[in-house]
């Protein structure tokens, strides 16, 4: 009868173990899910659109300590992914360039980053936690209506633009004034694309976006419209297409991963907090890194995951 017990206490204690080694965090998972969040205004007071600095800099202290670190947009989309072994790659963007995302002030007489605008708060939690890495899109509008014209300050364009992209920061198309592209015939729909690009390329010649977020996540009438092509002598491309949500996207090594359907979770309160949760419950689900961006490392479980058309020379590492 002692024996029994005893048997069955060691068998208990081995799925127990075993449930834990399954689950444990840090397993290398490269067909899970990644987070693309999509933030708006950073200002007072915190709203459906507004995050304010305070929880801005909470949520970047929260996405550190659950082992989540910053990975580009571009990466994404290339799949390349260069978060450290253990760690989840996920993405900020900014939409719609108000002015708390980046924001001058003219201290002592010299010029610096608001501290508490997304940039100033981006960039000090960055020299804090350098492994946090360095990656954020801000999708722009270059002709809307002030404030929401890059930035505001028209005066600091150009020194703001090109700040971002030489720091590693990407910028994406959203159209020159935030036009809904379901509304409007192929001419507009192409100009609004296309000159959104030109606008850009006055304050840092030759960028070309790689990426468009759809205002209010309207699709053109024809998607090839918004994928490529050439207006007024311009020609832009997008490599991919995010949304307004949808949840958190596939990986670019899953079957499931279509570029031109990037799914977002907005940068709220509830959202953020709903993903997180899930993510640390669920490390099936959830993308961990093996450190090395030349392999793409599986459970074997998931292995019928993995996409057929992996880039060269990418290859499948089952754990
Ligand atoms: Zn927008």
């Amino acid at each position: 009868m002692r024996l029994v017990l005893v048997l069955l206490l060691l068998l208990t204690a081995a799925l127990i173990l075993a449930s834990f080694v399954t689950a444990a965090p840090g397993t290398p998972n490269e067909v899970g899910r990644i987070m693309i969040l999509e933030y708006h205004k950073i200002d007072y007071p915190e709203d459906r659109w507004t995050r304010t600095p305070e929880n801005f800099r909470r949520d970047l202290e929260t996405l550190y300590v659950r082992g989540y670190r910053l990975q580009s947009l571009s990466a994404l989309v290339e799949g390349r992914i260069t978060v450290p072994a253990g760690t989840t790659p996920v993405v900020l963007t900014f939409d719609d360039s108000s002015p708390g995302q980046f924001r001058y002030v003219e201290r002592y007489g010299k010029l610096e980053i608001d501290p508490k605008s997304a940039v100033g708060v981006l960039e000090e939690f960055i020299r804090e936690k350098p492994d946090f890495g360095r990656a954020a899109t801000f999708f722009v509008l270059p002709a809307a209506n002030p404030p929401n014209r890059l930035f505001n300050q028209p005066e600091h364009v150009t020194r703001k633009l090109r700040w971002l992209v030489e720091q590693g920061y990407e910028l994406g198309n959203h159209t020159l004034w935030h036009a809904n592209l379901g509304r409007y015939d192929e001419t507009v729909v192409r100009g609004q694309l296309a000159d959104a690009q030109v606008w850009v390329q006055r304050h840092v010649p030759d960028y070309k976006f790689r990426t468009l977020a759809l205002p209010h996540g309207v699709y053109p009438r024809d998607i090839s419209w918004a994928l490529r092509g050439t207006a007024r002598g311009t020609s832009y491309h997008h490599e991919a297409i995010l949304m307004v949500g949808g949840g958190p996207a596939p990986s670019p090594f899953s079957a499931r991963f279509d570029p031109v359907h990037l799914p977002r979770i907005q940068a709220i309160e509830s959202q953020l907090g709903h993903w997180l949760t899930h993510f640390d419950k669920d490390a099936a689900d959830r993308f961990i890194s093996d450190g090395d961006p030349t392999t793409v490392a599986v459970p074997r479980t998931l292995r019928d995951r993995v996409r057929g058309d992996l880039r060269q020379p990418l290859r499948v590492v089952e754990r």
